[in-house]
Parts: structure tokens; sequence; C-alpha cells
């Protein structure tokens, strides 16, 4: 058994330990054939830490931690996102990190688990400063990735900007041009639909649920998804596409309430092109608009919620609101954004809920699929790569969905997804 209580100074990752194990059938968790590997999978291969100096626009040297987690690759290259974020430390990157091993084991494509990033807060820098902050990150960093060996990709504080700075740098530094990074922009090698793969593949991931459990879709319901980043605003998209109404989102600092629902387009421009705040959204449209807290945004009557801000963003009590006021459906679209108390609160009143390892792994496989085609040396249509991730996410459903129910706990997809891929990942690793 895993002692927990070791773990008390990384209060983070000691909250995926206990998802992960305090789900695990009796049959897995007393197996004596995984009796030798528990210890294993719980800690990284290696944690690589160092400086980071760079220049600030006023020519100061200023310096940020940062950190690459390669965990554990029995199933693939080193594989999981870098985030630029002052929260960003070790717990927080365990915590990725361990969810990332069985995240992508479940996308059924061949990579192992990783996670990476600094404290580095890009908010405020100009655009030259998160530029010279990303080549001097990938100085340290580059040695240590490359196709064959570990894939970075983005995640919070990460986008498009940052990939190209770090993959122009990985270049110059290895000499090399192999697909060392996801998420690329298009003209260095990207894959189309990768920018709204995590966003699309929630989406489809929560019309496969709601279709087993509810035998309903998205069409006429009303929805909250929290956030207005990467992984929000694709959710947006494909939702409004669907026939749902998107009421609310917000970000670390203000929600908005529009009963008519949020216009992507517009809520796009401020935020990819403009790098605005989302309670800027009201001056931007003639539809009502609330703004509000942003925490209160569970307060919000609705049918489905698609948490896609941050981890531990929705505790019990706003369970308990979301509950009461008659929410079908919570599908994370972030890296658990929801507590643990606040997962059983969902699964004991039957309402679909679903893990970000299972429902947000659409983002880690469109970038399988982009390493796929940049090692093929091909371009796959947007349609093409679209059709791909709805595959990868109804056959994440099913197994986690067919594998809770071989359980005797229908409801509790926590138990599916961490069944299925902890003996994925455990079988691997005693034959190696
Ligand atoms: P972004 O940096 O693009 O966006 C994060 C968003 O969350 C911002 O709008 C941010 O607002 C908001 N936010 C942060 N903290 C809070 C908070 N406490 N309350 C409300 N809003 C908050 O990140 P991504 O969209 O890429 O990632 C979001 C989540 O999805 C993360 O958990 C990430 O690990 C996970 N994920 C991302 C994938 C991807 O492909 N991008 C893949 C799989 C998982 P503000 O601007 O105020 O900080």
């Amino acid at each position: 058994m895993i002692n927990l209580e070791k773990y008390n100074d990384q209060p983070e990752f000691k909250a995926a330990l206990k998802e992960m194990f305090s789900s695990l059938d009796e049959s897995v968790l007393n197996n004596p054939r995984y009796a030798s590997i528990l210890d294993k999978i719980v800690e990284p291969d290696r944690i690589l830490t160092f400086d980071i100096k760079w220049k600030d626009d006023q020519g100061n040297v200023r310096m940020n931690k940062g950190y690459r987690v390669q965990y554990n690759n029995v199933n693939g290259v080193y594989k999981g996102g870098l985030r630029f974020h002052p929260t960003v430390n070790v717990s927080i990157l365990k915590l990725l990190g361990f969810e990332q091993i069985f995240k992508n084991y479940l996308t059924t494509l061949p990579m192992g688990g990783a996670k990476g990033g600094s404290d580095f807060d890009p908010k405020g820098k100009s655009d030259a400063e998160v530029i010279r902050f990303c080549e001097a990150f990938m100085k340290e960093l580059y040695p240590y990735i490359g196709v064959d060996k570990d894939v970075p990709a983005g995640d919070i504080g990460v986008g498009a900007r940052e990939i190209r700075a770090m993959y122009e740098a990985y270049k110059k530094y290895s000499g090399k041009s192999d697909c060392s990074l996801t998420g690329k922009p298009l003209d260095l090698g990207g894959s189309l639909c990768r920018t709204e793969a995590t966003g699309f593949g929630v989406t489809y991931f929560a019309l496969e649920a709601l279709k087993a459990y509810k035998n309903t879709d998205l069409k006429g319901k009303k929805v909250i998804v929290s956030g207005s980043g990467n992984v929000a605003l694709y959710c947006l998209k494909k939702v409004t596409e669907l026939g749902g109404k998107v009421i609310a989102m917000n970000d670390s600092s203000n929600a908005i309430y529009v009963p008519n629902g949020i216009d992507f387009e517009v809520l796009r421009a401020l935020k990819e092109d403009r790098r605005g705040r989302i309670k800027e959204y009201k001056d931007l449209v003639k539809d009502e608009v609330v703004v509000m807290n942003s925490k209160d945004i569970w307060g919000i009557k609705c049918d489905v919620a698609f948490p896609c801000a941050t981890q531990f963003e929705l505790d019990e009590n706003d369970a308990d609101k979301l509950i009461a006021n008659g929410c079908i459906g919570v599908f994370e679209g972030a890296n658990m954004p929801c507590t643990l108390e606040a997962a059983m609160k969902f699964i004991n009143h039957k309402v679909i809920y679903s893990p970000g390892k299972a429902s947000n792994a659409g983002g880690v496989a469109v970038s399988g699929l982009e390493i796929e085609q940049n090692k093929k040396g091909e371009k796959w249509s947007f349609e093409e790569v679209d059709n791909k991730l709805k595959g990868i996410m109804a056959t994440i459903f099913r197994n986690c969905y067919n594998t809770a129910k071989d359980l005797n706990d229908e409801y509790n997809l926590i138990k599916g997804a961490n069944n299925y891929a902890f003996i994925g990942i455990a079988e691997k690793m005693l034959k190696r």
C-alpha cells in the first residue's frame, strides 16, 4: 500500500494519489503481481530542475525556476505539457505528470507521462520579454527532449506564441528539427485541429456520456464553461455548434453571465488576439451581460458544466449548488478541477462526472497525431484529424464506462478510468 502521509508536503500530488488509490478495485490494489511496481509507479523517473536567466525590457537580468518531470515512459516517449504560471512547483507538476501517464494510455497512442514548466508569469510581460524567456527556457531544456525521448507541448500560459519561440530555440541550440514539441504553429509542422483538440474532445466525450447515461445530447442545454483560455474557448465553440447555449464563463478575476449565450468569435478575438480580460466582453456586445465574482459561476443554474480553468476550482459547496440546480453532467476539461469530495458528490447523486484524465485527453491525442504526421512527412486535413479525435474520445469513453459497469459502479468513471489505465500501465511495467 502507498503511504500517503509521506506526501504531506506535496498536497496537490497527494490529492492525485488519493484519487487513484481510493478508486482502485481490491482485485487490483491487492494483486500480488502488482506489489513490486506500486512504489515505482508513484515516483517519477527523474525531475529536472534548472535556473532560467532572461532579460526584461529594461535590460535587467531576471531569474525563474524551470522544471521537467519525466514520469514514466513504459507506454512510449515522455509526453506532457509545459505550464508557465507563478503557482508552478514540484507538487503540482507531479500531480499533472502522474495523471498524464494514465491519460496518455487511455488515448491508445504510444505515449508515456511527463509534465514541466516554470514559475514565470507571462501576464503583464511584453511579447519580447515572453519570447526571450522562452528562448532561455529552451536553452536549458533542449538536451533532454527530442522525438524519441520526450516531447513537451503547451498548457496554462503556453500557447502558440510560446511554442513557436521554444521550437525555434530548440532548432537553434540542438541543430535538429525533429518533432520535439507539439502544438506547433502550422508553418512549423503543427497539426490542424490541435488548437481545438482539448475543447472539442471534452465535448465529444460529453456527447457519448449524455447518450449512454441519459439518452440525450447538448441540444437546447444551458451550459457553464469555466475558464476562457484554450480549452474553454474551443469547448464553447463545439458546444454552440452542437446546439447548446454557453451562458457563463470566467477567468481568475471575474465571471460573466450571458443569458442569451456567449458569442465564440467575440470572446476568441478578445482573449486570443487582444489578451483581454473576460469582463471586457460586456463592452463588446449588445446582449445582457452580468459581471460577477469568478467563483460565483457555479451558482448559476445550468444543465451541463465543463470546468476548463485550473486544478481544484470546484469544491464540495460548488457541487452542492450544481446538484441543487439540476445539473445532469460535469465534464472536466481542465486537469483535476473538481476536488475528490466534489466528484464523489456528483457520482453519488448520479450526475454524470468525467475525470479530466479521460475527458480532456483530446489535446494529447492530437499531439500524438502531430508526431505521427511529422514522422511520416504528411499533413492531414482538419476533417481527418477531427474524425480521428472523435473516434479516440468515443473509445476512451467506452473503455471507462465498460470498466465502471464491470465494477458494478456505473456512474463512477473515476473507477472506470483509473482501473482500466492502471492495469494497462502496470502490465507493461511488469513486462519490462
Ligand atoms: P490557458 O492558460 O489557455 O487558460 C487558463 C484559463 O483558466 C484562463 O482563462 C485563466 O484565467 C483561467 N483561470 C486560471 N485560474 C483560474 C481560477 N482560479 N478561476 C477561474 N479561472 C481561472 O490554459 P488551457 O486552457 O490550456 O488549460 C486549462 C486547463 O486545461 C489546465 O488545467 C490544463 O492543465 C488543462 N489541459 C489543457 C490542455 C491543452 O491542450 N491546452 C490539455 C489537457 C488539459 P486568467 O487569465 O485570469 O489566469
